[in-house]
Formats: C-alpha cells, structure tokens, sequence
C-alpha cells in the first residue's frame, strides 16, 4: 500500500512507494477510523473530542479530573486513567491542555504519553504554548520514534463544538495529511505554516492582535460614551470608517451593542483574561528572545495581568471596557 506522500507523488509523477522518509509511520493506520486518543477535556477539548465521535472515530481520552470525562464517556468515549495508557492504546493522539507546563508533564512526565508511545504515532499539540517548547516535545518525540506536531486553534467554545476552529499547524511537511484527516473533523480551517512551533507563532502574533485591538476598541468606545455619543451609533459609525475591526464589529465590548456576545451576558463565557494574560506572556517571551520591539503587545499584557488581579479573571477578555470604565479619576488635590 503507498503511504500518503508517495500517493500524492504518485498522482503526479507515477512513483513507486519505495523505504521513504515516511516509512516511520508507515505502520500507523491512515485514513481509517483507528481509535485516536484525546487528552484534556476542557472548554475546549470536550467539544472537539465530541466531534471526533461524531465523525466516527472511536476516542480513548483522559483528564486529570475525571468530571471533566463524564460527558463524553455517556456519548461513547472510552477513558483511561493516564496520557500513558492512552498511549499504549492509540497511535494518533490530540492534546488539549492549558499552558506550557501542562503540555510538559502529559508528555514527559512519569505517566507521560512518552513514556508508552509506539513507534510512528501522530501526537498533535492543539494548546497554545510557547514555541520553544514545541520543538523540545518535537525532538522528545522523535528520540521515541513518534511524530510530533503543533496546531493551535482560533475560535472560541463555540467554534470547537460547530467544528468551525482554524488549525495552525506546524511540523514535518509529509506527515501534514495525516494530521489534517482528523483536524479537518473539527475545524473548518486547517492551514499549514512551516516547521514545528510555526503554528505557536502564528496564534501567538493573532491573540498579539486581538488583544491590542480589543484594547483600542474598548478604550475609544468608552472616550465616545463620555463624549456623549450612543454607543449603538458610534460602533455603527466605527463599523463604517477605519477604524473598524473584529473587535468593534464581531465582538464588540459594550453591553448592548451586539447581541450573542459575552459583553451581552456580564462577560461570561468566551475567552478569559486568564487565558489571553498567557498569551500576551508567551508574546512577550518569544518577542525577548528574537529581540523584536513590541510595545504595544507590552502594555497589552500589563494590562492584562492587572485585570487578572483585580477580579477579572475568569471574565471574557472583552471586559476590559468595563475595566477601563472603573478606573474613576482620582479628585484632584487641593494646595499641593
Ligand atoms: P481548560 O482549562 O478548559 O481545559 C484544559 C483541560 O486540560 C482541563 O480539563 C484540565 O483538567 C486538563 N488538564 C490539565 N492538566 C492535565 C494533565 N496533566 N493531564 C490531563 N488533563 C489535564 O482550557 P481550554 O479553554 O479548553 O483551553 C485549552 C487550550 O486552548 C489553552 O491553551 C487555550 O489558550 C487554548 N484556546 C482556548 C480558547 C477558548 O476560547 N477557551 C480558544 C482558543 C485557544
């Protein structure tokens, strides 16, 4: 049977399939509906794992808390009690975990996927994480003879259960089919960028963005409400003009401006501060070490840890209006 690279060359070029670079995955199951593990059933990972379900694959997932598991065991799902006894039992697994070193420990650590992976088996990292430590996974990997690549999404909690999320996904070009097979079941956008850690890169420049956007949009919006302007009219003309952006058109901050978005719902739900502090940190990180300026992403991130310590945590990033608008002026002081 050709592996997937040779077929693709042998459409173009009738090649035979012979010992290829390919040939350490030559033993994994492609295209077939083969058991893929699932490890971190969070906001995210439930919803993606569910749709894996729903695509027909059989999943074998785990979660350190196993409430978290419940869910998706009633809709068939098998759970194990490790990253490791996944391991054992699938060779094509997603991750899904918060930060960086949750990402360490499901992969290196004592009940690590490493420690029982077979040979050949597609590991694919869909947190957000420092690039760094992508590579350090990537080569982990393969002195274990596994394949390890980087796709982190964009797109919320709704996006994850309507398998609308964009993938970005970075690693060794041949093994980019196989990983979009399953990627392609929850996403509706799979975008190939280079090397491993270029997926990392790429979410990390758009959450940069999205951040100083947000930022720009809540801050003007609050100077237009105390300039007296309606904030319907105002977004509405902002939608209309140049400084129109996702911000003030799609997930605009100001209650009441746009239905169906946390600004809407006292900023529940969404994408929290916690998460876009994390990202703006991991900017920051890999800013520092190719010594790229980046002040704007610096005042971002400040911005958001301030918000994290002062109660707006576990808010939609989109809260930072409402940050902005409690800052109160001091009075001014008299005979200094
Ligand atoms: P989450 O905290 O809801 O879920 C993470 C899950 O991982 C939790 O269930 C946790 O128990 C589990 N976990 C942690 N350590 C583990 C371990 N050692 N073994 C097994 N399970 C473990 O987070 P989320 O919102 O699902 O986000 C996941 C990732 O996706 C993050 O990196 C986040 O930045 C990124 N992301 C989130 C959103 C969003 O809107 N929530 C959007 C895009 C990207």
């Amino acid at each position: 049977m050709l592996c997937c690279f040779c077929f693709t060359l042998s459409l173009q070029f009738s090649v035979l399939c012979l010992p290829c670079v390919c040939s350490p995955v030559s033993s994994r199951s492609m295209a077939s509906k083969t058991p893929v593990g699932f490890i971190g059933l969070g906001n995210m990972g439930s919803p993606m794992a569910k749709n894996l379900l729903k695509h027909g694959y059989p999943v074998i997932a785990t979660d350190v808390f196993p409430e978290s598991c419940k869910e998706l065991q009633d809709e068939g799902a098998q759970i194990l009690d490790s990253p490791a006894e996944v391991a054992d039992k699938a060779d094509r697994i997603i991750t899904m975990l918060p930060s960086s070193p949750n990402v360490i420990e499901v992969y290196t650590g004592p009940n690590g996927i490493l420690k029982k992976v077979k040979k050949g088996t597609l590991l694919i990292d869909s947190s957000t994480i420092d690039p760094s430590v992508s590579k350090e996974m990537a080569l982990a990997a393969e002195k274990m003879g596994a394949v390890f690549m980087d796709a982190p999404v964009s797109g919320g909690v709704g996006a994850a259960s309507l398998a609308k999320l964009t993938f970005m996904v970075g690693g060794v070009e041949e093994e980019y089919t196989a990983a979009q097979e399953l990627l392609t079941c929850m996403g509706a956008n799979v975008v190939y960028c280079g090397q491993v850690g270029t997926g990392q890169a790429a979410k990390i420049c758009n959450n940069m963005l999205l951040a100083i956007g947000m930022i720009g949009t809540a801050e003007t919006m609050n100077l237009g409400i105390r300039l007296g302007l309606d904030p319907k009219l105002l977004a509405q003309i902002l939608n209309m003009s140049s400084g129109r952006c996702w911000s003030s058109d799609s997930y605009n901050p100001v209650p009441g401006v746009m239905e169906g978005v946390p600004s809407g719902n006292n900023y529940q739900g969404g994408f929290g501060t916690t998460l876009m502090a994390k990202d703006l940190g991991l900017a920051q990180h890999t800013a520092t070490n190719t010594k790229t300026p980046v002040p704007l992403g610096s005042l971002a991130h400040q911005i958001y840890r301030v918000m994290c310590a002062r109660g707006y945590a576990n808010k939609d990033f989109s809260s930072v209006f409402q940050f902005l608008r409690e800052q109160e002026e001091e009075p001014e002081k008299k005979g200094d």
